[in-house]
């Protein structure tokens, strides 16, 4: 089995397209409301685009309208490290893979959206792929 996190980066660089890579391994973001998930409502997994490990789940997707793919809950809080990220002059917590260690967005807390939990992880679609498939 590879273990991801031991892959070096010239071989991210060519695993992945240049866009991916910045997202996922430089910690980049995507533009908001560009990202081919952002209003995607068809049921299915969300997969680690880097590694292919099950990160969010269709059912807890909700619409925040802040321009990216959000969620109130990761599919399991074990496939997520969340770390403190104060880059850009601001304290956030980000949200990478547990397996991997590619960066997948930011979540944020007690903004007051009626879901289950009151977080957003508001993750980039460039760092997921959808599996179609029925869920729980
Ligand atoms: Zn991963």
């Amino acid at each position: 089995m590879t273990d991801f996190k031991l892959i070096p980066d010239a071989q991210w660089r060519e695993r992945l397209t240049p866009e991916e890579y910045h997202v996922l391994r430089e910690a980049g973001t995507e533009p908001p409301g560009v990202g081919e998930y952002t209003n995607t409502t068809t049921e299915g997994v969300y997969c680690c685009r880097a590694c292919g490990t099950e990160l969010f789940r269709s059912t807890e997707k909700f619409e925040s309208h802040c321009g990216w793919p959000s969620f109130f809950s990761p599919a399991d809080s074990d496939k997520v490290i969340e770390r403190e990220d104060r880059s850009l002059g601001m304290v956030r917590t980000e949200v990478i893979c547990a397996n991997c260690e590619s960066h997948l967005g930011h979540v944020f807390a007690g903004e007051g959206y009626q879901t289950p939990t009151d977080l957003r992880y508001c993750i980039n679609s460039i760092s997921l792929r959808l599996d179609e498939r029925p869920v729980d």
